[in-house]
């Protein structure tokens, strides 16, 4: 496949009769044809129309309407739909599941050299997961209100986030036992650990 990276700079377009000028600091306006040479708008495209084929086969086969790429080098390394039914799991969202093949696949928890294409606006639990992952950018096409509208509502959780602990509507409650930082004090004094 032929490799290129904008926001590196190493592709060659001199051969070819595109129109690209470089954004220093990278590719914010989406479908702006200054911010995006010709090549990698068709592959982010292409990238995006396969989170929604997968979206569209996992309804058909009775799993929820989303679906997701983590994307190396321009290289598809692992995908994953929302199989939250079928595997009576609710955080198999696809985004989460396709960090989870990446990673296996891969053999790290480090994903900062990977890009993510989802099918909608990750949800929370999605968008903190992409944190933890340390993707470094992520795509999607639909938004969180078109979920919204197909009865995936997480504005809500959003909300929630927002709120003060008393005013959630999970009650998260504080129990301050005399050893709840022993963990921590033991990792901090471990040597051999695996910092992450
Ligand atoms: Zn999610």
């Amino acid at each position: 496949m032929f490799h290129h990276e904008c926001a590196m700079k190493t592709f060659d377009l001199r051969k070819r009769k595109m129109q690209y000028e470089p954004n220093p600091q990278g590719e914010r306006k989406m479908g702006s044809k200054t911010d995006f040479c010709y090549i990698c708008c068709m592959a982010k495209n292409q990238y995006l129309e396969r989170a929604i084929r997968l979206a569209l086969q996992n309804v058909e086969a009775g799993g929820g309407p989303f679906g997701a790429l983590v994307v190396k080098e321009g290289v598809v390394i692992a995908e994953g739909v929302n199989d939250v039914t079928r595997q009576n799991d609710p955080t198999a969202h696809a985004e989460v599941q396709a960090i989870r093949n990446a990673c296996q696949k891969l053999g790290t928890f480090d994903l900062s050299d990977c890009e993510l294409y989802s099918s909608c606006e990750p949800c929370p639990m999605c968008f903190s997961a992409l944190y933890w992952a340390r993707i470094s950018r992520v795509y999607f096409s639909a938004t969180h209100q078109d979920a919204a509208q197909a009865g995936f509502n997480d504005s809500f959780i959003y909300s929630e986030i927002r709120k003060k602990m008393e005013q959630r509507s999970i009650p998260f409650i504080r129990l301050p036992i005399p050893e709840s930082e022993a963990p921590f004090r033991q990792w901090i004094e471990k040597n051999d650990k695996t910092p992450y």
